[in-house]
């Protein structure tokens, strides 16, 4: 499964913020959640429309899509000499699909930033300097995999196993690099095509989401908000307080108790939900759903993904013996209240083995066994 790591600072909240993720029952109490390990959490994907397709198909049972974040711990200014947890730092990030960095913004004078920062910045919290720093960690590491693998690239070049274009794309990469520019946002500007240098697995040719943990009253502050959207554009930024997230955990909150904190903070999901969403959409995935007596669920596949493919998550004979899709459209059954009279208004369509996925769609395959 594709995964999210989360990395920030000591003392930004990643800890609260990822805790809050992994506990986050009391908004979808029949969502299953697991724990693979310590460091992993699969989370629900939030999806309103399970919810009211369920009472339709006379089911109870709804399985959510998921989304697993990874809790990666120990960056520090000099993670990619290898200092402390530093390489098992950078393994772990390279395992990652996407990273999600979290930065302080919320002041709190009881909660000191880390010894090295503080000395950096006076103690000042300071975002955009916080994520110079880790980019920073990841753009050397990059850097040092180029410089490794250049005296081969050369040779591999000279003996003609290579093309000249992916040498100079990895040159270009360097010189990116070296300027102190992630490969993922290069690649957004136009700079380079990431996936020319696929083989080469860099961490920051990932795709970054950031998180800035705010206080409750930089929650809605517009101006801060645009100032630190910019500062990371065009990779998604999300303004959550991961101390009011980890209390909407609260075991003895109902479903209608959370609802009301959100709306009284303004809110109309919770950051988490928020994250959850962003997530599933950075690392390019998207759902198809199913619906019947037996259950309401959503499926993952990726975007583009055609109908025998996204019948072959479900099991693997649908794909080999797939014969068509039929497919109706979670806004007309919403609409029309059943499969019977999706059928009557002539809504129900038949799909071929070429027919691509869309979002809302709700499947049901015939297939050869
Ligand atoms: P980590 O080192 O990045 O994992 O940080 P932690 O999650 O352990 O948080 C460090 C400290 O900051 C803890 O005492 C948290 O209670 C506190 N903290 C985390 N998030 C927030 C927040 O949104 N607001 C405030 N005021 N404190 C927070």
């Amino acid at each position: 499964a594709l995964t999210i790591g989360i990395v920030g600072l000591p003392n930004v909240g990643k800890s609260t913020l990822f805790n809050a993720l992994t506990k986050n029952n009391a908004l979808a109490a029949n969502y299953p959640f697991a724990t693979i390990d310590p460091n992993t959490g699969v989370v629900a994907l939030p999806d309103e429309r399970l919810k009211k397709l369920a009472p339709l198909v006379k089911t109870e049972k709804i399985v959510p899509a998921t989304v697993s974040f990874v809790d990666i711990a120990g960056i520090v200014k000099g993670a990619s000499q290898g200092e402390g947890l530093g390489n098992q730092f950078l393994a772990n990030i390279r395992e990652a699909n996407a990273i999600c960095e979290v930065t302080r913004v919320f002041s709190n004078p009881d909660i000191v930033r880390d010894d090295q920062t503080m000395a950096a910045t006076g103690g000042k919290i300071d975002p955009a300097q916080d994520i110079d720093t880790i980019n920073t960690e990841l753009i050397l590491a990059d850097l040092q995999t180029i410089e490794k693998a250049l005296p081969k690239l050369q040779k591999d070049l000279r003996g003609k196993k290579i093309k000249q274009e992916y040498y100079d794309a990895v040159e270009a990469a360097q010189k990116i690099l070296e300027d102190g520019e992630t490969i993922f946002h290069a690649d957004k500007a136009g700079k380079i095509n990431k996936d020319d240098l696929y083989d080469l697995h860099l961490l920051t040719a990932k795709p970054f989401i950031y998180v800035f943990n705010v206080d409750d009253d930089q929650l809605h502050d517009e101006a801060l908000h645009v100032k630190l959207s910019e500062l990371v554009a065009p990779a998604p930024a999300l303004f959550i307080n991961a101390d009011f997230e980890s209390q909407l955990n609260d075991p003895d909150l109902s479903e209608e108790d959370v609802k009301e904190m959100l709306e009284a903070d303004g809110l109309s999901e919770s950051g988490l939900d928020a994250l959850a969403r962003v997530g599933f959409e950075t690392l390019g995935l998207q759902t198809f759903l199913t619906a019947g007596e037996k259950e309401v669920r959503a499926w993952t596949i990726h975007e583009g993904w055609t109908a025998p493919q996204a019948a072959g998550v479900i099991h693997t004979d649908f794909e080999k013996g797939f014969i068509k899709a039929e497919i109706v459209k979670y806004d007309d059954l919403i609409e029309l209240g059943s499969y019977e009279k999706v059928k009557e208004a002539g809504k129900l369509h038949l799909e071929g083995k070429d027919y691509v996925m869309q979002d809302g769609d709700i499947a049901e395959f015939r297939f050869n066994v």
